[in-house]
């Protein structure tokens, strides 16, 4: 039976590639969606691999317990969860709103939370799991204009640690992948002047791709990487090294 990997807002610019990459490893893939239904149905129909999606607001955790109970009722368990679903809000410090700063708190940071509270009790059961957090460089360094980003970023690093020495004795591992610049929607919305002086401080004059965090995603999923528990992934490009 092939293994059941969840991937929070799995229809978006990294996600679309994780869902792919796992899905090509044999996994059975589970999605959520937070856009409009029939946006996240075109998604999938122009997939060449078979998701099964859900809708779930990451940020709360009633809509996490749902999406539990028909995850369960559909596919019985779930093996890996990678929490990718993510938003940012930026703005300099004193521009920053109180609902800036929750709404990319409870999106990046509570929603590991409420996401890991549902399914981490099964794993433990079966002995197997594997938590895959998507964090970011500017978690790891700091970055002006995101306060909140930066702050739920490194949360998230924090909450994987705890979590991995919760896990280790059952067979379940926690880990952060943190991304440098990677060449989605959220980074090409950023402005093209801005975009070309944030490559030229990437050493490999670059941005990253959407398949390179996959790949780093799949790996940390798959059968190999059990000694590997409490790590942090960077994959930026040379932009960060620590
Ligand atoms: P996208 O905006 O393409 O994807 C984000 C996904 O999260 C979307 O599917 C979005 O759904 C979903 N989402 C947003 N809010 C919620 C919510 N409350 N509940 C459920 N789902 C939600 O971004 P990326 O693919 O670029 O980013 C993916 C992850 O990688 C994020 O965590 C991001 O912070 C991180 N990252 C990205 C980097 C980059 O350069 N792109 C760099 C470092 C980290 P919808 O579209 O419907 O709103």
């Amino acid at each position: 039976m092939s293994k059941i990997a969840l991937v929070t807002g799995g229809t978006g610019g990294i996600g679309t590639a994780v869902c792919q990459r796992l899905a090509d490893n044999g996994f059975t893939i589970i999605s959520t969606y937070f856009e409009p239904e029939e946006q996240a149905k075109a998604w999938a129909a122009k997939q060449n691999f078979k998701a099964s999606i859900y809708p779930c607001n990451v940020s709360d955790y009633a809509s996490c317990q749902e999406l539990k109970a028909k995850v369960l009722a559909d596919h019985g368990q779930v093996d890996v969860i990678v929490n990718n679903a993510g938003i940012t809000r930026d703005a300099r410090f004193l521009k920053m709103t109180p609902d800036m700063w929750r709404a990319v708190i409870s999106t990046n940071l509570d929603s590991l939370f409420n996401v890991c509270h549902q399914f981490f009790e099964g794993m433990t059961e079966r002995g197997f799991g594997r938590i895959i957090n998507i964090s970011s460089v500017n978690g790891q360094k700091g970055q002006s204009g995101q306060v909140n980003y930066s702050s739920a970023k490194a949360g998230v690093h924090g909450f994987t640690m705890a979590l991995a020495q919760e896990g280790v004795s059952k067979g379940v591992t926690v880990n952060t992948v943190s991304p440098g610049y990677i060449g989605t929607e959220m980074v090409m919305a950023i402005r093209e002047d801005i975009r070309n002086k944030i490559i030229e401080q990437i050493p490999v004059k670059r941005l990253g791709k959407p398949e390179e965090i996959a790949a780093t995603v799949a790996f940390l999923a798959s059968d190999d990487a059990a000694f590997i528990t409490g790590a942090n992934i960077s994959a930026n490009g040379g932009q960060f090294m620590h």
